[in-house]
């Protein structure tokens, strides 16, 4: 993995605004380049540099308040490209790119599916989308119609969060495949249950495509059967996520007051990483709901349900005696 960090954008700001120090903070698998970058920094302008090491999961999880502690007057996120460059006065976005090649496995994908699929959508996360035009190009080498759907929101063109779809979501009565650019089961599963297309993920590490759906159903059917295991809870859970970009008070305390009309006793909860081994501390709870990121009871082992909202939502309609339906087929798991 070639990962190329924009450090001409990191620096010219530093030139601009004269800081007195700087944070970085990226996902894990960078900390490594931070360290670099860090280094660079601290040759280059003699400032201190923080690295902040806590989780960064997407700009939905910032670590502002990491960087009001230590009195940073810049925070640099970086990784997570997306339509904006700022957040506030003190968070800068700064692009970390992958140079990986798509050229064979878009190849292989486009030469063993004509005739399969007339019109397609490329998509991707944040690392990649500057390989869409390439690959758009060898798709169209091969006589295929291709659409790019518009961002949205923080969304780019082309661009898709873990919980959050536009581009593609608004484009499927278009189109009759996706495909997803860069190894991330995480990502392309989600493109499949928001569209019920079918829907390939092409990994340029390991050059091969695969087909992500039967993947997707599974993920889905674990998020059903959370559900109905749920139906039964006396005492319900709800956990606020107290990560700034997940922060959701005020749909927790309407989830509150919908569960409590329908007889669930509640407790609130707030934490800021929701995982099995936190929660197992909270005795004598049947099931949760989290309001912070919807996937972390879908891509998270939890002994007892670990309800999303859209799932949540779902558990209310059946409480109700309604139906529940395709409730994951939504452009924002929100
Ligand atoms: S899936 Fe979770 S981590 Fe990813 S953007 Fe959505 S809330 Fe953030």
């Amino acid at each position: 993995m070639t990962i190329r960090i924009d450090e001409k954008k990191i620096f010219e700001a530093i030139e601009h605004k004269k800081p007195r120090s700087v944070a970085l903070n990226a996902p894990e698998a960078l900390i490594p380049k931070l360290q670099d970058v860090a280094d660079h920094i601290a040759e280059m302008f003699g400032i201190q540099v923080y690295i902040i090491g806590d989780t960064c999961w997407g700009s939905c999880d910032l670590n502002t308040h990491a960087a009001d502690m230590l009195a940073a007057d810049i925070l640099f996120n970086i990784g997570h490209t997306i339509s904006m460059d700022t957040f506030g006065q003190k968070v800068m976005m700064i692009d970390a790119f992958d140079d990986v090649s798509f050229d064979v496995v878009a190849k292989k994908c486009a030469r063993d599916l004509v005739g399969k699929y007339k019109t397609i959508s490329l998509v991707t996360d944040s690392q990649h989308l500057h390989k869409i035009d390439s690959v758009k190009k060898i798709f169209e080498d091969h006589g295929y119609n291709i659409i790019i759907g518009r961002g949205r929101g923080q969304l780019r063109d082309a661009q898709v969060f873990g919980c959050e779809f536009y581009p593609a979501y608004n484009i499927q009565k278009q189109v009759d495949a996706y495909i997803f650019l860069g190894q991330s089961m995480f990502h392309s599963a989600s493109v499949a249950l928001s569209t019920e297309k079918p829907t390939f993920m092409l990994d340029p590490y390991f050059e091969e495509y695969s087909e992500v759906n039967e993947f997707a159903q599974g993920m889905q059917k674990k998020a059903v059967l959370s559900i109905y295991k749920a139906l039964d809870a006396k005492r319900m859970g709800i956990v606020i996520g107290l990560k700034e970009g997940q922060f959701a008070h005020v749909r927790a305390l309407e989830l509150k007051k919908e569960f409590e009309k329908l007889d669930k006793k509640v407790q609130m909860i707030a934490l800021t990483e929701i995982t099995e081994e936190r929660i197992q501390n909270f005795k004598g709870i049947d099931a949760f709901v989290q309001v912070a990121c919807p996937r972390i009871g879908t891509d998270n082992h939890f002994k007892k349900p670990m309800l999303s909202v859209p799932q949540a939502l779902s558990l209310i309609k059946l409480l109700k005696k309604e139906p529940i339906d395709d409730f994951l087929k939504i452009q924002h798991w929100l």
